[in-house]
């Protein structure tokens, strides 16, 4: 048994091959695990059943290992929070849901997408989520009569104005508006699957995560995040948010059609290490100039 309480986790998607920006993320993540003697995870998030592959599961493991990370937790591996695929751990996002709904802190929303089209809110820049209207915000107090959260999307209320902040462990203190930075976010989507915020917050909980590392795409998620955690009386992990990794034109390498696959590396024949090298900057340019990455 480790000594230290930290617990980390690596929470990929399996709806495509890992690239180089995920290896960056998650060597990171585990780095930061092993100088803190702590416990990794390895938690599978094959929420959406229309975009995960179980062959993009197998060579996530696969992939990962072959980089050299190690985890003591995961579907490969076991261990005391078990199952570790969340589309098994439904039942903890239906309690979340349930007590969501019971805490009086979302509401079913009814709106097609048309609808929310129509309402033109302005574009959220930089963000997933447009900036919901409110308009199904009446329905708050009608919630009793849904036993389950199949059937329309599901949002949380959130509280327009509150400053939500946090310290991120690498880039500082954060602070982002509630109903400026982003609004009432679906928890729950009309086809029956738990929203990521949602079950992230309550996969971690579960499994008592300590400390949450991933790429900075997701570090005003963080903000969303924390109100569920206060909503659901949950401990709030640390977070500590990476670099994205970019080309010389500043375009992040995962948005990129092109952005290079592990698997793809190591058929080539490059080195677990000479993989990593491309996560510094000076790696990454000679990586550039040698065409492994196409800018
Ligand atoms: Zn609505």
């Amino acid at each position: 048994m480790p000594a230290s309480p930290y617990r980390g986790r690596l929470a990929p998607s399996p709806t495509g091959l890992l690239h180089i920006g995920h290896a960056c993320t998650f060597w990171t993540a585990y780095q930061r695990s092993l100088a803190h003697g702590g416990t990794l995870v390895f938690r599978n998030e094959d929420l959406d059943p229309q975009r995960s592959k179980p062959k993009f599961a197998e060579a996530m493991i696969e992939d990962l290992r072959w980089l050299g990370i190690q985890w003591q937790e995961g579907p490969d591996v076991g261990g005391p929070f078990a199952p570790y695929e969340q589309s098994r751990r439904r039942e903890f996002c239906v309690e979340a849901w349930r007590k969501l709904r019971d805490g009086g802190f979302i509401y079913p929303c009814t709106c097609s997408r048309k609808d929310l089209a129509n309402a033109a809110a302005a574009p959220n820049e930089g963000d997933d989520e447009p900036l919901y209207p409110g308009r199904c915000r009446e329905k708050l107090g009608e919630t009793s009569q849904h036993d389950t959260p199949a059937g329309v999307n599901w949002r949380f209320r959130v509280p327009d104005g509150e400053d939500i902040a946090f310290d991120d462990l690498r880039l500082g203190p954060q602070h982002y508006v509630a109903g400026e930075h982003f609004g009432d976010f679906v928890v729950w989507r009309r086809d029956d699957v738990p929203a990521y915020q949602l079950a992230v917050v309550a996969d971690d909980a579960a499994m008592q995560i300590t400390e949450v590392v991933r790429g900075a795409d997701l570090l005003q998620s963080a903000a969303r995040q924390l109100l569920l955690i206060r909503a659901l009386g949950l401990p709030i992990p640390a977070y500590y948010h990476c670099d994205l990794v970019c080309d010389e034109t500043g375009v992040r390498l995962a948005k990129r059609h092109d952005a290079v696959s592990l698997r793809r590396l190591r058929e080539q024949g490059y080195s677990p290490q000479a993989v990593l090298n491309i996560c510094n900057p000076l790696g990454l340019h000679n990586a550039l100039e040698q065409g492994i990455v196409r800018a």
